[in-house]
């Protein structure tokens, strides 16, 4: 049986922070190390002391922009009593799996307020390798944020005190030796304000395009990002999907993104009644099952041990994220508040 997400409550500077979740996350944390060495040998053929010695550079790009952030993994790493440099490394883990195909978001309108849903794709074993933090920080915004806890502080979905919220998925597929993602979403996690969360999605040079779809109180834009450029769409209706496909850069429009893409558009667009119940209907949608679905099983075949491993909806208006661990067809969302 899976065990519950972990919900941790902190206060205090970003080491100390870390500290504790590391402390409380230990047992997953090690884990974590343990498969991510075996994975990527296996997956690379390179043993896992080339990754660590690579990371060393990234961490050395990233120093100037993110130190807190680079210390809130240092507590971390100690707080779970593993080495910074190897944990740090787990940074990789996008580059070493290289899978497009995952993550569908949304934004919702409606007369209880804006709403944002997103389903996160990855591999099965993660399932258990996540957490939720409240924040509470001197002279930030408070936070709520789900993340990975490898990649560290790889965040999935965030609401903060200035009303900034947002979520991430994949657009390409390219790497290259530059800021990891996962720091640039944490520092965003803290923005308190539409620029200050831009300026941390558009750092250069960055390891890899994504993309993000962002809430700043009553105003909604997407941020695409590719290697090197960077495109915004200001959204004025009242929904809006995003798949991995660009909608705005060039790109790749792939069969399996599209699918996806097109299912959560005709939900939305022809639901006579739009609220949170419909964001729970898409997010469990089976429509292409098991691969091309919003809703991704695993099917333990060959090549496909891809599957949903959390649902999550943000309110913005009660201030609060649901999360369902796995599929949400099979579990129950649970409410975090932000105060
Ligand atoms: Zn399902």
């Amino acid at each position: 049986m899976k065990n519950e997400i972990p919900s941790i409550e902190v206060n205090g500077d970003n080491y100390n922070v870390g500290y504790k979740i590391g402390q409380r996350c230990k047992k997953q944390i090690w884990q974590l190390l343990e498969i991510s060495k075996k994975k990527y040998s296996s997956i690379t053929g390179k043993p896992f002391e080339y990754f660590v010695h690579r990371s060393k550079k990234i961490l050395n790009l990233s120093h100037k922009h993110y130190k807190n952030y680079i210390d809130e993994i240092k507590g971390m790493s100690d707080g779970a009593g593993v080495n910074f440099n190897e944990y740090f490394t787990l940074n990789f883990e996008d580059e070493i799996e290289d899978f497009l195909y995952k993550c569908t978001t949304l934004f919702l309108k409606t007369k209880a307020g804006l709403y944002l849903g997103h389903n996160e794709d990855w591999t099965t074993d993660f399932i258990d390798k996540l957490y939720v933090l409240k924040l509470k920080q001197k002279g930030k915004p408070n936070v709520l944020f789900l993340s990975y806890l490898g990649p560290p502080q790889f965040i999935i979905a965030s609401i903060n005190s200035a009303g900034i919220a947002f979520t991430a998925n994949s657009l390409y597929a390219s790497h290259r030796l530059g800021v990891p993602e996962a720091l640039m979403l944490r520092s965003m996690a803290d923005a308190a304000n539409i620029k200050e969360a831009i300026k941390d999605l558009t750092i250069k040079p960055r390891g890899m395009g994504m993309n993000s779809m962002i809430i700043a109180k009553h105003k909604i834009i997407d941020v695409e990002n590719s290697l090197n450029n960077s495109a915004v769409i200001e959204v004025n209706k009242d929904w809006f999907v995003h798949t991995n496909h660009p909608l705005k850069l060039k790109g790749k429009h792939t069969k399996n993104s599209l699918l996806r893409f097109n299912r959560v558009s005709e939900m939305l667009e022809n639901s006579p009644k739009r609220d949170i119940n419909l964001i729970k209907k898409i997010l469990s949608d089976h429509k292409h099952y098991p691969f091309h679905s919003v809703c991704r099983h695993a099917t333990n075949k060959k090549g496909e041990k891809w599957s949903t491993i959390a649902s999550i909806i943000i309110d913005m208006k009660k201030e609060r994220m649901l999360v369902a661990q796995g599929n949400s067809c099979q579990s129950d969302f649970k409410e975090y508040k932000l105060n």
